[in-house]
């Protein structure tokens, strides 16, 4: 779309904007209360208010409404001036500059206010404000946030670089501060929203009608357009830049300063890339970038400025090249609207309000900082002409400096020039100064990396050498309890077998001691019978020896005792022949002590044979015994219940 093609230019605002009533120029004569010469914001405001308390006023627009700075700016609505707080302060005190900042603070209110009570269309406003530095400047920016907060009760935050890094994908920021409460809105759509309040309470705008000279003395002040002319008891010149016809002397306390805008072709998926904040973006140089989200994926950037009226060649290229310098990530990037707006910047650059002769006021020089601060000195205007409210004194002491004409423009962009390269400086050392920093960290990351690898591994290979260790003692432990179980096992074996052998001793001591009580029985019962025998012997001896004497010699048979026939080699034995004593018949004591003596003889014979059994001394019939504690063993192998087993003293 060409400059041609709208009233409004090629602007994105008017391939967007509402549609507007046709406004008519001003044909006739005019008596009004107030005459307004200029329909920007600050215009339009002052309109609406006095329009709103019921008095008559009319607005004379050279072009059409907000067809200047007003319907082509970037759209951020915040509190503050053009001019910094802190020389703000420097330059009327903390107290006046608090005043002030309220007084622009309740621009921003007001305009929340409008685009709510009337239902603005097409305004879009959205929330949040990020200003970025380009100099890494924590301390500084902690420090303004603070005097923000705390002098000015703003509600700000300060940012740290990856947060701001995190929404805004660039090297070149740093800290940023950030105002939830502020907001961006399609400015031409809310002056044109502002223009049809203020004309539903009665005011009158006339488009292409510009004033052409003012005469302020008198009570009814004279404005001369080509086809009319309005008389008003208030005239209130809002032209900006465009009131040099009305008012040279005025007009030259303003310096114009261009500034550009493009806005890029639909980017998708891609703007997400670089830029994730949907509030209004700013830095904070000189003529820094400005820029913000518009139609959900396109980038709206704003940059430059000049003292040049004129629209620089190859805008399109210039912007595009700003916007890859900062997001290089957008490469290719197409650009679908480019366009240019002029703003008035007074020298101490705070706005002109107030009453220049009675009746006769201004509104002007809002610079870079005018959609709030239009706002207030609209609202400001219009009550101190209906209230008498003279709040717009407040602003006296930023007096009409003359900006210095022509030359005031040359030495202003050479100044500009200086700063910018100053800027430009202090930015390339910064980032310098980032990159060496964020590579030492990412040194230091990885040293840190490479030490912790090596505690991790140290500690792994304790754990492991401990873990080893741990299993070997719970090897042993279990080895040990399993050879404590064999031992104990062999050891009930071993009790098991000798309390078997015991048992077996016990059956068998007792055998013969109920065999001895059996033999003792025995020769008991046979004593008798022996006695009989042994009696009866000599009387068969003789008897046997009659025989004898009386049978021949060969026939006679050895005379044998019974007891030596049972022991053959007693027999065969030259004494067993008869003794002088065996001869004659034994006495009864002689018989039974034989008797004793061949018992003695088998109970030994008894005993030694187990003996042939075991060949180890333990293994006697004492040995066998020895279980048993209730037997005497004589070999002293056994005493009360300790017996010997492998040479080990075993106590039961
Ligand atoms: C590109 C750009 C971006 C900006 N971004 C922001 C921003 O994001 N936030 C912010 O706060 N500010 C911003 N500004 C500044 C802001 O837009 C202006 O300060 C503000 O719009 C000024 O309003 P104004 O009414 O004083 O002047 P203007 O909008 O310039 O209105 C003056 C009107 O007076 C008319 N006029 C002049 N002379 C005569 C005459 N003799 N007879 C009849 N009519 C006459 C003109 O045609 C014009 O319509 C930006 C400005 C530009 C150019």
């Amino acid at each position: 779309m060409s400059e041609t093609e709208s009233p409004y230019g090629p602007t994105w605002y008017a391939a967007t904007m509402v549609a507007v009533p046709e406004r008519r120029a001003l044909t006739h004569d005019l008596d009004v209360d107030v005459c307004v010469i200029g329909a920007g914001l600050a215009g339009l405001t002052v309109a609406r208010e006095v329009a709103r308390r019921g008095w008559s006023v009319a607005v004379l627009e050279a072009r059409q409404v907000a067809a200047s700075a007003s319907g082509r700016n970037s759209g951020f609505v915040s509190p503050g001036f053009s001019e910094r707080i802190d020389a703000i302060v420097e330059r009327v005190g903390l107290p006046r500059a608090k005043e002030l900042w309220a007084l622009s603070d309740g621009g921003v209110e007001y305009m929340r206010r409008q685009i709510t009570e009337s239902e603005m269309p097409g305004v879009l406003a959205r929330d949040g404000r990020l200003s970025v530095r380009r100099i890494d400047d924590e301390q500084a920016l902690i420090d303004h946030a603070a005097m923000l907060r705390v002098d000015f009760g703003a509600e700000v935050e300060a940012w740290p670089t990856d947060q701001v890094r995190e929404m805004l994908r660039s090297p070149h920021y740093f800290q940023g501060l950030h105002s939830p409460k502020a907001f961006h809105i399609h400015p031409l759509n809310y002056a044109l929203g502002l223009a049809a309040a203020a004309e539903k309470d009665g005011a009158r705008i006339f488009e292409n009608t510009s004033a052409l000279s003012l005469d302020p003395a008198g009570i009814r002040k004279r404005v001369a357009t080509p086809h009319g002319t309005v008389r008003a008891r208030h005239v209130v010149l809002a032209g900006s830049t465009g009131a040099g016809e009305v008012d040279a002397p005025i007009a030259a306390t303003v310096q114009p300063v261009s500034t550009y805008v493009a806005v890029t072709a639909p980017l998708g998926e891609r703007l997400f890339e670089a830029v994730r904040y949907t509030g209004a973006i700013s830095d904070t140089r000189r003529a820094g970038d400005y820029y913000r989200i518009v139609s959900d994926d396109r980038l709206m950037w704003g940059g430059r400025i000049s003292m040049r009226g004129s629209t620089p060649w190859r805008l399109k290229a210039a912007l595009r090249s700003d916007i890859l310098k900062v997001y290089p990530q957008l490469e290719g990037v197409e650009i679908d609207y480019t366009w240019s707006g002029v703003m008035a910047y007074a020298v101490h650059k705070m706005p002109q309000i107030g009453e220049l002769a009675q009746g006769y006021w201004l509104a002007s020089a809002f610079g870079g900082h005018g959609l709030n601060t239009t706002a207030m000195a609209g609202e400001m205007i219009a009550r101190a002409i209906l209230e008498g409210d003279d709040r717009w004194r407040l602003f006296s002491p930023y007096e009409l400096v003359w900006a210095g004409g022509r030359s005031g423009r040359v030495a202003a962009q050479t100044l500009l020039w200086s700063m910018q390269m100053r800027d430009s400086l202090k930015e390339r050392l910064a980032r310098y100064r980032d990159r060496a920093r964020r590579e030492a960290d990412a040194r230091q990351i990885r040293f840190e990396a490479e030490r912790a690898m090596r505690k991790a591994e140290a500690e792994r290979l304790r754990t492991e050498e401990e873990a080893r260790r741990i299993a070997e003692q719970e090897a042993r432990r279990l080895a040990a309890e399993e050879a404590g179980r064999a031992a104990a096992e062999r050891a009930r074996q071993a009790a098991e077998e000798a309390r078997l052998a015991a048992e077996e001793a016990t059956r068998a001591l007792e055998q013969a001691e109920r065999e001895r009580e059996h033999m003792v029985r025995a020769a008991a019962e046979k004593a008798p019978q022996d006695a009989a025998e042994a009696a009866a012997a000599p009387t068969r001896q003789v008897e046997g020896h009659k025989a004898e004497t009386a049978a021949p010699e060969s026939a006679v048979e050895p005379v044998v005792a019974p007891e030596a026939a049972a022991a053959p080699e007693v027999v065969a034995t030259p004494d067993v022949s008869p003794a002088p004593e065996a001869a004659s018949p034994p006495s009864e004591g002689a018989a039974l002590e034989k008797k004793r003596r061949r018992k003695r003889g088998s109970k030994k014979a008894e005993a030694v044979a187990p003996s042939a059994a075991g060949p180890a001394p333990d293994s006697t019939p004492c040995a066998a015994l020895a279980s048993n504690s209730k037997y005497f063993c004589p070999g002293g192998m056994y005493s009360n219940g300790v017996r010997r087993i492998d040479g080990e003293a075993i106590n039961r």
